[in-house]
């Protein structure tokens, strides 16, 4: 379980490091009746399409989407990726996003099927409830009510000067007999300094020696005769101990599959040299989880797969997908395409999107549309107030107008690039001379397509 907190804390770490091209979208922007507003959570526009998704979080919600998924279809830069992460992002903080493009899939290192199961297995979340750091055996609470002064001499009973004189009632709770006698003599230290009352119950921290005060006393049941002959111990409730030590790590299946079938396993999760997972190890953990499911010890958070360009998976993906989407397990599945009818790879045979019918069957279809100049620059403003970059006015309507001719995503990428631009001569504001100079220096499609067909000759095919 440890490799799981380790797991869990880093996670949480690059969450919050990383700007991603999607970091600023919180949500779907919708109010109470499921309406989309114009621009809210980092979402603008693109109304009908929310108010879809909203509908389909609805059905989520209400346990209604098992055995279906999600189709976004529009042209790129459209927002589909972003429409996804907003539906994640709806279901909670915690609901896992995996995206990868279906070309992806088909490498030499790793089947297709076995790329789909770890997409699959990286949008299912477990949450894990733990009680960490509860050290074994039972807890106990250990008065000393006696004159303090008296202590000293009897066998391991706590002494000293500082609390000489003093009488009443002190008690600690802890959960081993070693914690016991060594902290003894803290607690008449904490008395001596008059930290806490006679009848308070307090916890020392071991390695620290610090003192919490956890309560009052409460009534006694069973008594020892271990440190001293005046010293109770007194078994106490279980439950407000281990309350406070209850600690809950998030995880995705993929995650514990990685980590358990590896030595390197922890670091093979960075590197995403992760290599086939035997169907073994997968079903062990299976059980596992199952097991802890059982005992009330984790639950499944049901994430979001993303697959973009989903014309380009093949018949058999499309297979193993029907079957995936059956299990109790499956996370929503979205996936997305630009295509219009298409060959269904693997087939001579067309289909719209290039999706077999029988899948197409399972799919909810939502459609974008493009953006308008005003939708555009509100997405750029967003994104620069993102990414920490003060921009003039007139620098935000070139950047408008190239949004508009370009792509919004290429226009969005000018962003960082202009800001550094603006660095290096020393600036505070982007203006528009940081603009042109990328837009100068780095080319969008259209113009590296033509400056392709005008240099063709000199380059090697
Ligand atoms: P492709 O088909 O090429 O994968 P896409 O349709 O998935 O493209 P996105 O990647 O979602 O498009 O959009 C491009 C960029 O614009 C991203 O940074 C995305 O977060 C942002 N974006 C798109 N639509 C919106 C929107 N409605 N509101 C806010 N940001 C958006």
């Amino acid at each position: 379980m440890s490799e799981l907190k380790r797991l869990s804390e880093s996670r949480d770490l690059t969450r919050i490091e990383r700007i991603g091209a999607h970091s600023h979208i919180r949500g779907l922007g919708l109010d109470s009746s499921l309406e989309a507003r114009d621009a809210s959570e980092g979402m603008v526009g693109q109304l009908p399409a929310r108010r879809a998704a909203g509908l389909i979080l609805q059905l989520i919600r209400q346990g209604k989407i098992a055995g279906r998924a999600v189709l976004l279809a529009g042209q790129p830069g459209t927002g589909k990726t972003a429409l996804a992460m907003g539906i994640a992002k709806s279901l909670g903080a915690e609901t896992p996003f995996a995206s990868v493009a279906a070309s992806e899939l088909f490498s030499l290192d790793l089947s297709k099927t076995e790329a789909l199961t770890q997409a699959f297995r990286r949008a299912i979340g477990v949450r894990i409830k733990e009680e960490a750091e509860i050290i074994e055996g039972e807890v106990v609470e250990i008065s000393i009510d006696r004159p303090l002064s008296a202590a000293s001499g009897s066998s391991g009973a706590p002494s000293g000067a500082a609390a000489a004189g003093k009488t009443g009632r002190l008690t600690l709770k802890t959960t081993d007999m070693e914690t016991v006698y060594e902290l003894g003599g803290k607690m008449i230290e904490a008395l001596g300094k008059e930290k806490v009352q006679s009848g308070d119950v307090i916890a020392l921290d071991k390695a620290s020696g610090k003192v919490t005060k956890l309560g009052r006393s409460i009534g006694r049941s069973r008594d020892y005769d271990a440190v001293g002959a005046h010293t109770k111990f007194v078994k106490c409730p279980e439950g407000e101990l281990q309350k406070r030590k209850e600690v809950v790590h998030c995880v995705t299946l993929h995650e514990i599959d990685v980590i358990n079938s590896r030595t390197q396993g922890f670091l093979a999760l960075f590197t995403g040299d992760t290599g086939e997972i035997r169907a073994e190890v997968r079903e062990q953990i299976d059980t596992k989880v199952a097991e802890w499911r059982e005992e009330g010890k984790a639950e499944i958070v049901p994430g979001v797969l993303f697959i973009d360009e989903v014309h380009m998976l093949d018949i058999e993906c499309f297979s193993f997908l029907n079957r995936a989407l059956e299990n109790d397990m499956a996370p929503i599945l979205v996936i997305a395409t630009n295509r219009g009818i298409t060959t269904i790879r693997g087939t001579n045979y067309r289909s719209p999107h290039g999706i077999p019918s029988d899948f197409l069957d399972r799919l909810l279809i939502i459609t974008t549309q493009p953006y308008t100049e005003d939708e555009i620059r509100k997405i750029l403003d967003i994104r620069c107030e993102e990414e920490d970059v003060d921009m003039s006015a007139d620098a935000k309507v070139l950047l408008t107008k190239i949004g508009t001719e370009t792509s919004l995503r290429y226009a969005i990428h000018l962003i960082t690039s202009a800001a550094l631009a603006c660095q290096k001569r020393k600036g505070k504001v982007v203006e528009m001379e940081d603009i042109s100079r990328v837009y100068q220096l780095f080319l969008d499609v259209k113009r590296s397509t033509q400056y392709l067909m005008e240099y063709q000759s000199q380059y090697m095919f």
